[in-house]
């Protein structure tokens, strides 16, 4: 059977199934196997793993996760994909029926209790990957849900728009680097995998995409549930052309005191935010949190 990742197939599916594809849900559809291929690679997909899929579209990934031996349990908000997935996406895998291999929840995913349905579907806590081609509207939003949550997950590896990816590998002194590669690299180490070109898609998507995965830190350097130094970092990159210490006068009025946390922190005095290291804005948020 030719893999519904591809641009022959999806086409018939479209077809058959007189699909719309809904802009807003960010249905941009894989049609090439090989990328597909190399996000199960970037997540080490195996025989027997447990995968969440966050908006299976009509199966491209789903299918290739099902073959490689994955049980899944997807996410998808558009109830109109239902009967597709139940039709197109193999109804054995290696002799087992598909119910036993593929869970469809029809609701969004940022509503719904994953643990809950984890628990069920996969009748273990064992931590699961997290693997999805997301509609982007969702990103980052997605990221921290997981994050706070208390799924056991062992990895997210996930297409999304290049530059948020670019923002979430981003090192210090990089255009790129700001409140959202810090609240992710203080808790996750963030890889990326690889671009993907719009080609890739159906219907093309107007932004570039890449894949990335995140991992636990086992030893976060920030608690995932301290969101208040999410908002410091935030209020200290307020604007990011802005010196530091001109950042800091509304948080620290005192003009010797801010001058004097800046020069304890080992920052030159014209540095920008995005010039400091993760560690020095750690010790900056902590001392703003004492001082204020
Ligand atoms: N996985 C498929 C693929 O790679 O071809 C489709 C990916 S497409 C970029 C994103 C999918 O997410 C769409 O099918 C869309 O309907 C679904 N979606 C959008 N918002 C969602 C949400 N909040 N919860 C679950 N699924 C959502």
């Amino acid at each position: 059977m030719i893999p519904i990742a591809t641009p022959v197939r999806t086409q018939a599916i479209v077809n058959r199934y007189l699909i719309h594809t809904q802009k807003k849900l960010g249905q941009n559809f894989l049609v090439d196997v090989n990328v597909i291929q190399a996000i199960l690679q970037a997540a080490e997909i195996q025989p027997g793993d447990h995968v969440i899929e966050i908006g299976p579209g009509i199966g491209a990934l789903s299918e290739q996760l099902l073959l490689a031996g994955a049980k899944v349990l997807a996410y998808e908000v558009d109830p109109a994909l239902k009967p597709i997935l139940e039709n197109e996406l193999p109804a054995k895998i290696e002799g087992v029926p598909l119910a036993e291999k593929f869970q469809l929840k029809l609701q969004d995913v940022l509503k719904a209790d994953l643990t809950h349905d984890s628990a069920a579907f996969f009748q273990s806590m064992a931590p699961v990957k997290v693997v999805a081609n997301l509609p982007y509207y969702i990103t980052t939003p997605i990221i921290f849900s997981l994050l706070h949550s208390d799924l056991p997950w062992h990895s997210l590896t996930l297409m999304m728009q290049k530059e948020v990816a670019q923002r979430l590998v981003a090192v210090p002194k990089t255009k790129a680097f700001g409140p959202l590669s810090i609240a992710v690299q203080t808790r996750m180490k963030a890889q990326l995998q690889l671009e993907v070109d719009k080609t890739s898609f159906w219907p093309q998507p107007k932004v570039s995409s890449s894949v990335v995965t995140l991992t636990p830190l086992k030893q976060p350097l920030v608690a995932a549930e301290d969101t208040a130094f999410d908002r410091m970092v935030k209020r200290c990159f307020n604007q990011r052309r802005k010196t530091l210490l001109n950042n800091l006068k509304p948080i620290l009025p005192d003009a010797g005191a801010r001058k004097a946390l800046v020069k304890s922190l080992d920052v030159k005095p014209n540095a920008r935010p995005e010039e400091l290291s993760i560690a020095q804005i750690i010790a900056l948020v902590k001392a703003l949190s004492v001082k204020r």
